[in-house]
């Protein structure tokens, strides 16, 4: 088994739900006490999120390239960076290791087009939703149609990550948004599925809220690395 590296702590509320996850997959994998072999640098998100909010995409990209270094260093042998916003610097990260990022969109797309959805509703932060290099990837290298909410619904979406989510705080009322939130993208922009885009995103809802197809991307991600580790 190869040892994963995992850049977190973005939020480590995700993060410890990928610490899980992996240690989870890996069981039902290999059976008895088999783990998952990990190493996690963990931020203080306050710092990266800061950088976020400001536009200050190259700090936040020496940092991450900087913790991509140290765990290649100490024996990583591929990558998680536990966040999808922040793949936003995914080529800056690759850039500075010679191991693999497994990347977060593409083990995403695959599984939507395994399913067979071609036009997932996306929620995630405002970052994901409205820049180009998650949306585009999608649509780009995979040929999905990615729908978004509007303002108001990426402002509500992206409020409820770093105000409650990021924080520790699930609310039933911040739950119904998303679900009305999504239900009105696949009504008035024809989604044929949901993409959890944010990896806190599962802490609130999940496929049971949904009679489309829900991708996870926080399991789909773990999925992805122990298949990476196991191979
Ligand atoms: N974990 C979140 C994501 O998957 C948001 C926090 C961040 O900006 O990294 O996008």
């Amino acid at each position: 088994m190869k040892t994963l590296g995992l850049i977190g702590g973005m939020s480590w509320e995700s993060t410890a739900i990928y610490y899980r996850l992996l240690n989870e997959i890996v069981r039902e994998r290999l059976g008895g006490l088999h783990s998952a072999k990990l190493l996690l640098w963990s931020f203080d998100f306050a710092e990266i999120a800061e950088r976020q909010h400001h536009g200050d995409w190259d700090g936040a990209g020496a940092l991450l390239a900087d913790a991509a270094r140290k765990l290649e260093a100490g024996g990583a042998q591929g990558l998680l960076l536990c966040t999808n916003t922040m793949h936003k610097l995914a080529d800056q990260v690759q850039a500075a290791v010679s191991i693999p990022l497994i990347h977060i969109a593409d083990a995403t797309a695959l599984a939507i087009k395994r399913a067979g959805m071609q036009r997932p509703a996306l929620l995630a932060t405002r970052f994901t939703m409205e820049q180009d290099f998650y949306k585009g990837r999608l649509a780009g290298k995979y040929g999905l149609s990615p729908v978004v909410p509007d303002a108001a619904g990426r402002a509500m979406v992206h409020g409820v990550i770093y105000d409650e989510l990021c924080q520790g705080i699930v609310s039933e009322a911040s739950k119904a948004a998303y679900v009305a939130e999504a239900n009105r993208l696949r009504r008035e922009e024809a989604a044929d599925s949901l993409i959890m885009g944010c990896t806190e995103i599962t802490m609130l809802i999940g496929p049971g809220d949904f009679d489309i197809p829900v991708f996870d991307t926080t399991r789909i991600h773990a999925e992805a690395a122990v298949e990476f580790a196991l191979d």
